[in-house]
This record gives structure tokens, sequence and C-alpha cells, in this order.
């Protein structure tokens, strides 16, 4: 499932071959016609990400707005809903969740309800801390809400709060300011790392496991922890699978 990572490393590979050209935009499966319409022959200025979402700003102020949600792809099998095609590079993208021509004064509200992201470097998350304060969930449930995060989905959700032994079901608002620190530069460094690995996870760090073997998450889809040798639990949290291992993230006294 793609993350904030996916979109960010799709903005890094496409851009050079798309801005500055202008792009043939045509809808292979016939269901974004009129959208694609309204950008073909179009030049490309620049593709920017935000979160989990993809902005392609277009000249006369046209901006495709792609989020791909739980089913799209960039390339992927199947007719694309949309291609655009640049003398140098050809994006398709298929079964998007979100996919849409707006205009810069739509996509800067967009931006604007989402939370800091931490692929972005001119964001550094310490609006986050003093909002948790008044969330009365778990953070578990916090971390993935795009207005409060951008970015984090479910794989990196249940690292970072591994990374820092910290339980997903843990209040959000007890989580104290030097822990949202740590957290949030966990974040980045993990979000980052997915970014120049090609869009890979890879969130373990050797150093860390007493477990020797090739696995690439501490606890995401894990059956037992690489750490402590303890299993790992999995259960639904804010509709999608937790995991945690409880000896290593002790739910503590609340
Ligand atoms: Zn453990």
């Amino acid at each position: 499932v793609p993350e904030g990572h996916t979109i960010h490393r799709a903005a890094l590979d496409q851009a050079p071959g798309l801005v500055g050209w202008e792009v043939t935009a045509t809808s292979p499966n016939h269901l974004f016609q009129s959208g694609a319409a309204q950008l073909d022959g179009r030049r490309v200025e620049r593709v920017e990400a935000w979160g989990k979402h993809l902005f392609y700003l277009f000249s006369g102020s046209r901006v495709l707005h792609v989020h791909l949600g739980m089913d799209g792809r960039f390339g992927g099998r199947g007719l694309p809903l949309v291609r655009l095609a640049g003398s140098r590079l050809t994006v398709d993208i298929t079964r998007p969740k979100i996919c849409a021509v707006i205009d810069p004064i739509h996509m800067d509200r967009i931006v604007s309800r989402l939370g800091p992201d931490p692929i972005r470097t001119d964001d550094h998350g310490g609006s986050i801390w003093p909002r948790l304060q008044t969330h009365d969930g778990p953070l578990g449930m916090a971390l993935l809400d795009q207005t409060l995060v951008a970015g984090i989905g479910n794989v990196y959700r249940a690292e970072i709060l591994f990374a820092n032994r910290i339980h997903p079901e843990r209040p959000a608002a007890t989580v104290t300011e030097l822990e949202w620190q740590a957290i949030w530069d966990t974040a980045v460094r993990m979000l980052r790392a997915g970014v120049e690995d090609r869009g890979r996870i890879i969130t373990v760090d050797r150093r860390d496991m007493k477990v020797r073997d090739r696995r690439r998450t501490y606890v995401y889809g894990q059956r037992f922890c690489a750490h402590c040798g303890s299993p790992i639990r999995q259960w639904d949290l804010a509709g999608r699978v937790a995991y945690a291992c409880e000896t290593c993230q002790p739910r503590g006294a609340d």
C-alpha cells in the first residue's frame, strides 16, 4: 500500500521527465476523458507531493490532483485511468482513489487541511504536539490522521511506535513533548529512507535485533519480535491492522 514515501519517490522520479514539457494526456480506460482533455497539450510546471497527495501543476492554472488510496498504482496492470505522455517519460496512473483536475486555490485548500509531512524539509513537526494534547484517541489512531501528520500509513505507524517502544493504544494526550519529538524524528528518518530506497520500506536497524533473520520490518507483518522473541500481537485499530510487541511496547498503567 502506498504511503507518503511512495508519493514523494514518484514526484522525484517523474518530475525530470515531465516538468517543462507539453504532455499528451489521455484516458486509456475512457473513464477520465474530460479531465484528460483539460490537460492535453499543456506544459507541466511542477510535480509536488504532500503526504499521500500528488499534484501535477500545469500551465493555465490546471492542477491534476491524485491520491492512490489502497489500490492505486503508477503503471500497474490493466488500462490506466490517466496517461501523461511527455517526450521523455510516460506516466500511467491506474485505479487511484482520487483523480481530479482542480485549480491552484483548491490545491491550497487541500494542502492546508493536511498536517506537516515528515518528508518535506519545510516541516519540523513542532506544531503537532499541542494538538495531540487535545486528541481523545490512541496515538496509533492519531498517527494515521492525515490532518495531524501527512504521509504515515499502516506500515510506518507500526514501525515508528515499535522503534520508540510506545504501545499503539497509548492515549495520544499522554504523550510527552520529548516523546513526540523522538517519534517525529523517527518518522522523518524512516520515511526519508523509504524515499531514498526506491520506495521500499526497510525500517530495521540490525543492531536492534537479537534474532538473526532477513526481515525488513520490526513488527509489521511479523509473527514474533526480533528484539525479545515475544509473539507480535495484531488487532484492528482505526480500521487498519495494528502490530505491536507488548513486551517491548508495554501498555503502561493508564
Ligand atoms: Zn519485543
